[in-house]
């Protein structure tokens, strides 16, 4: 992708300190989403490294990752698949508790939502310590499906979360703080 294109997406992600607790600098996405030409650029240039292969389903974690999951799905032509919080799925699923910097969190797919001879990308809006994506990449496993990749809008490159998401198969994010 253009540099430029990539310049106009970064100075579009607005900081906003001491959210949702003390000393966290977040990054707002909603002036991406609120802008037709930088969401498409943003999903052009998260599908870029997988294009031409051919991908089943995307899964996008809960919630800002089914934004992304969903368009990228559309595009692709492939299905969506959400790995939601705790007790928000409706139907049968298999979970995980995993550890967050501060505490613990637990995440779950429906038990039909992937299918051994899939093949998978995992979208999410961010990736900071890793925590989230490797438990959404275990449930992958555990469902016995072929992940192709995981793709990701933004990398907190400082917390090396990439480390946690080992595997083999290729990490990519768009931009890079
Ligand atoms: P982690 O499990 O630490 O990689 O955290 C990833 C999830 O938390 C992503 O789904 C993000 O939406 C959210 N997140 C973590 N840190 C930030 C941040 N600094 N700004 C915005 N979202 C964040």
């Amino acid at each position: 992708m253009l540099s430029a294109s990539i310049d106009q997406l970064r100075s579009a992600i607005r900081d906003v300190p001491d959210f949702p607790k003390p000393g966290i600098l977040f990054k707002d996405i909603t002036p991406v989403l609120a802008d037709a030409r930088l969401m498409q650029l943003a999903i052009d240039g998260m599908i870029e490294p997988f294009s031409g292969q051919k991908i089943d389903k995307v899964v996008g974690i809960d919630a800002r990752g089914f934004i992304f999951g969903s368009m990228i799905a559309q595009k692709l032509g492939a299905g969506f698949v959400p790995v939601r919080k705790k007790g928000k799925l409706p139907w049968r699923t298999r979970g995980l508790d995993y550890s967050l910097e501060y505490g613990s969190n637990s995440i779950e797919m429906h038990l039909d939502a992937l299918a051994p001879d899939e093949t998978v990308l995992l979208a999410d809006d961010l990736l900071a310590t890793g925590g989230t994506a490797g438990a959404a990449l275990e449930l992958i496993s555990q469902s016995g499906a072929r992940l192709l990749g995981s793709t990701f809008f933004i990398e907190l490159a400082f917390l090396d979360g990439r480390q946690r998401l080992a595997g083999g198969a290729p990490v990519h994010s768009l931009i890079t703080f």
